[in-house]
């Protein structure tokens, strides 16, 4: 069975994608887009080792979940784990699934990164595919810039209303023992304030500031 490397997860989030979702943000990515919102999350490097039956019970621990997102990190190089945990989830409930890619959906046909992918295209409902191009993030839509597309492939979401390609973007903060996390796909104003506050914060702490 294999093992999922875990960047990080958040239980409960309305910031990425429809609904009411839980999102699992996997380790280590192939890709290295300039300007990547997840730098962190590129280095193919033990992080968080853990199985689909068990992150499958984190994420679902909400049971008002109706979606998962699957992000990164790159979830198409670890898909075969990720095929698993979707299956294994959808025993469990009815949920939609929204995956972000950095490689193309032709690529992913013609030339997989890696063993499970087209187990994991065959579960995804949408797949945001395509690397994070910076000059053309217009600070719109469930993606990061305008090259990467939004693809359909199931019918699952095509009538929900929801406009993954032009809405307004938001974003949630969770704030955790050591650190914030930033939830959703922000605009480059936004990240740019959160990393200077996330800075002021630790530059507070470490002249001994309130913890
Ligand atoms: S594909 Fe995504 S995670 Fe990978 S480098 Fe590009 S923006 Fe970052």
């Amino acid at each position: 069975m294999p093992q999922l490397n875990v960047a990080d997860t958040c239980v409960g989030t309305r910031a990425l994608g429809p609904g009411w979702r839980s999102v699992v943000w996997v380790q280590g990515c192939p890709l290295d887009c300039a300007g990547c919102v997840a730098p962190d999350w590129i280095p193919d490097r033990p992080n968080r080792l853990v199985s689909p039956a068990a992150l499958v019970d984190e994420l679902l621990a909400d049971p008002a979940v109706t979606g998962l997102t699957l992000s990164g990190g790159e979830p198409m190089a670890q898909a075969a784990g990720l095929a698993e945990l979707v299956g294994l989830a959808r025993a469990r409930r009815e949920l939609d699934v929204v995956c972000f890619t950095g490689f193309t959906a032709e690529v992913l046909r013609d030339r997989p990164p890696g063993p499970g992918v087209a187990d994991l295209l065959a579960q995804v409902d949408v797949l945001v595919d395509g690397p994070y191009v910076a000059r053309r993030d217009d600070g719109r839509g469930l993606r990061g810039s305008d090259n990467q597309r939004v693809r359909h492939l199931t019918d699952r979401l095509r009538g929900s209303g929801y406009d993954f390609a032009g809405r307004p973007r938001s974003v949630e903060v969770r704030v955790r023992d050591r650190g914030a996390l930033l939830v959703g796909v922000p605009t480059a104003g936004v990240l740019r304030r959160f990393d200077e506050a996330i800075d002021r914060c630790a530059e507070h702490l470490g002249q001994g500031g309130p913890r």
